[in-house]
């Protein structure tokens, strides 16, 4: 495996994927920074665990993420937009 594959192994699959996963997703969240309250909700159901805390704040990597919008779903404060991905 070469260091740019090695970018994308998942969180949850260490050692099992390789591929880019959010490739397939048709739909991508995006959080606001501004309203999202730091609860966590989000990572606790995102079910491909694209969902991290960096800097106090959480992000999410659309490596793998598949736009399922569970995250979006269970958000408390409604600060998850689910916005069309642009065809590729
Ligand atoms: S859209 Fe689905 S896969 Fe992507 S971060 Fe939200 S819960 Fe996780
Ligand atoms: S669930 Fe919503 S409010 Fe909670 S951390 Fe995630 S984006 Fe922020």
């Amino acid at each position: 495996m070469n260091e740019a594959e090695k970018e994308y192994i998942s969180p949850v699959g260490e050692g099992l994927y390789s591929a880019n996963t959010g490739d397939w997703r048709t739909q991508k969240p995006e959080i606001d920074q501004e309203t999202c309250s730091r609860c966590g909700t989000c990572l606790i159901y995102c079910p491909t665990s694209s969902v991290r805390r960096a800097d106090g704040r959480f992000i999410i990597n659309l490596s793998f993420c598949k736009g399922c919008g569970v995250c979006a779903a269970e958000c408390p404060n409604g600060c998850i937009a689910m916005t069309r991905e642009a065809k590729r």
